[in-house]
């Protein structure tokens, strides 16, 4: 691979009061594609770097007026020329005169009379330094762009012992969802809100151990994904790698609350906001293992509008629907403990799941229910068993035993209820009765 002339189209100026060394400079450099500006004084010189800012300056030290070393110091000084490379070319070849030149900013220095192959070599190596430091800041400034510009939290953290970060970078979203003006420098453990510190502390040590690692959290009102990046950078050959890790923070608010909605509404009934008959199914099984595994009695109440046929046939469907809303918000209201759930479990037909509950409560509840159902006084003119709308209620209650299949289990509750359900129906209706003690297990 040749490497890349960077003489070409490279302005350089050169500072010097005697003419046959600006004639000779000149001419080494324009054959190698150089722009090349003269000047024959300090002051001449300091005019034509401000004017064209060049990427390179030989500077003669011995000058009338000012002289090389005041400017290269004035050249330091100014913030348009500053970066420019000042090579001294000069006659005094002593140390004290060289350290003078680097001390005055210049990078490099020439002692005359000069070798053609050397200043060309070492004009060379300046640009290429140049060349370099202006890639590496433009890659900066685009990072810092992409930073800046990010709407995801971005921060890289180095390891500071054995179980703390620190950041090493942050970007201003990052900043913004911490609540912080600086994170750079501090450690994990001193900017994390407590809300967030156990988690984020498992994250980092997960990606530690599996090189990446993922979480969604709660906070602050909103929610994020969080990913945990390893990224192990050795800083030399024989240095041990660190194991700096990226994070970032991605605000998913929005698809966050339309899954939590849609995950609500597949386990809602749509028309009286129950659970409907796939959250009780799953309810069910969860609780029959829970009281299997602790040896607690589990409760089941299936209740029935009575006659919901002739309600719907005398004030029609919407009311006959406006009725089931209200009968289930009743039946809500009735069982509050949490554990408990009440759902649509068909038509007019309701059911109760009522963890650690042995049927004495169960039908305390389930006469709570009955009671509060005919409170609401919804008009039944066509009911033989009340001028108001009525529940009939069916009531089981079993201790699950343990190794028995869950599946055959609940279905065995489920028929017992119902077979009270049913006899309390053909008992009169408006009524509670209790399923006989059946083995949970033949
Ligand atoms: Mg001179």
């Amino acid at each position: 691979m040749t490497q890349a002339n960077l003489f070409d189209g490279a302005t350089l100026l050169t500072i010097d009061d005697t003419p046959q060394n600006l004639e000779l400079i000149s001419a080494i450099f324009f054959d190698k594609g150089c722009r090349v500006l003269e000047a024959a004084s300090g002051e001449a010189g300091l005019a034509l770097a401000r004017e064209h800012v060049p990427d390179l300056i030989l500077l003669d030290v011995m000058m009338p007026g000012i002289d090389g070393y005041e400017v290269c110091r004035r050249l330091k000084a100014d913030p348009l020329t500053r970066e420019t490379p000042v090579i001294f070319l000069s006659a005094l070849s002593d140390t004290s005169s060289q350290v003078a030149g680097f001390a005055a900013g210049g990078v490099d220095y020439l002692a005359k009379p000069f070798k053609i192959p050397e200043v060309i070599a070492r004009c060379d190596i300046q640009l290429r330094l140049l060349s370099e430091i202006r890639e590496r800041r433009q890659s900066e400034r685009l990072l810092k762009n992409v930073l800046e510009m990010s709407r995801e939290g971005i921060a890289v953290l180095d390891p500071s012992c054995s179980t703390d970060y620190r950041w090493a970078l942050a970007n201003p979203v990052m900043q913004q969802i911490l609540r912080r003006d600086v994170l750079t420098g501090l450690s994990l453990a001193e900017t994390l809100p407590e809300a967030l510190a156990p988690e984020l502390a498992e994250l980092c040590a997960d990606a530690r151990a599996q090189g990446h690692a993922e979480r969604e959290i709660f906070f602050e009102g909103s929610w994020y994904q969080i990913s945990a990046q390893g990224l192990t950078a050795r800083s030399g050959p024989d240095e041990a790698p660190t194991h700096s890790l990226s994070l970032t923070f991605r605000d998913i608010t929005p698809l966050k609350e339309l899954s939590l909605m849609l995950a609500k509404e597949a386990r809602q009934d749509g028309l009286t906001g129950l659970a409907n008959r796939r959250c009780f199914d799953e309810t069910l099984r969860r609780e029959w293992d829970f009281c299997a595994r602790n040896q607690l009695p589990l409760s089941l109440l299936l209740c029935d509008v009575d006659h919901f046929k002739a309600y719907n046939d005398t004030y029609g469907h919407a009311e006959g629907d406006n009725c089931l809303q209200q009968v289930a918000q009743g039946i809500a209201q009735t069982v509050r403990r949490p554990t408990d759930l009440a759902a649509r479990y068909g038509g007019e037909e309701f059911a109760v799941i009522l963890p650690n509950t042995p049927m004495d409560g169960a039908r305390f509840v389930a006469q709570m229910i009955c009671e509060k159902i005919l409170g609401l006084e919804i008009p039944h003119r066509d009911s033989e068993s009340s001028q108001w709308v009525s529940l009939s209620v069916g009531v089981a209650s079993v201790i699950p035993a343990q190794g028995e299949s869950s599946e055959l289990g609940q279905q065995n509750l489920i028929e017992a209820s119902d077979r009270a359900l049913y006899a309390a129906k053909q008992g009169g209706r408006n009524r509670v009765e209790l399923a006989e003690q059946f083995a949970s297990i033949d």
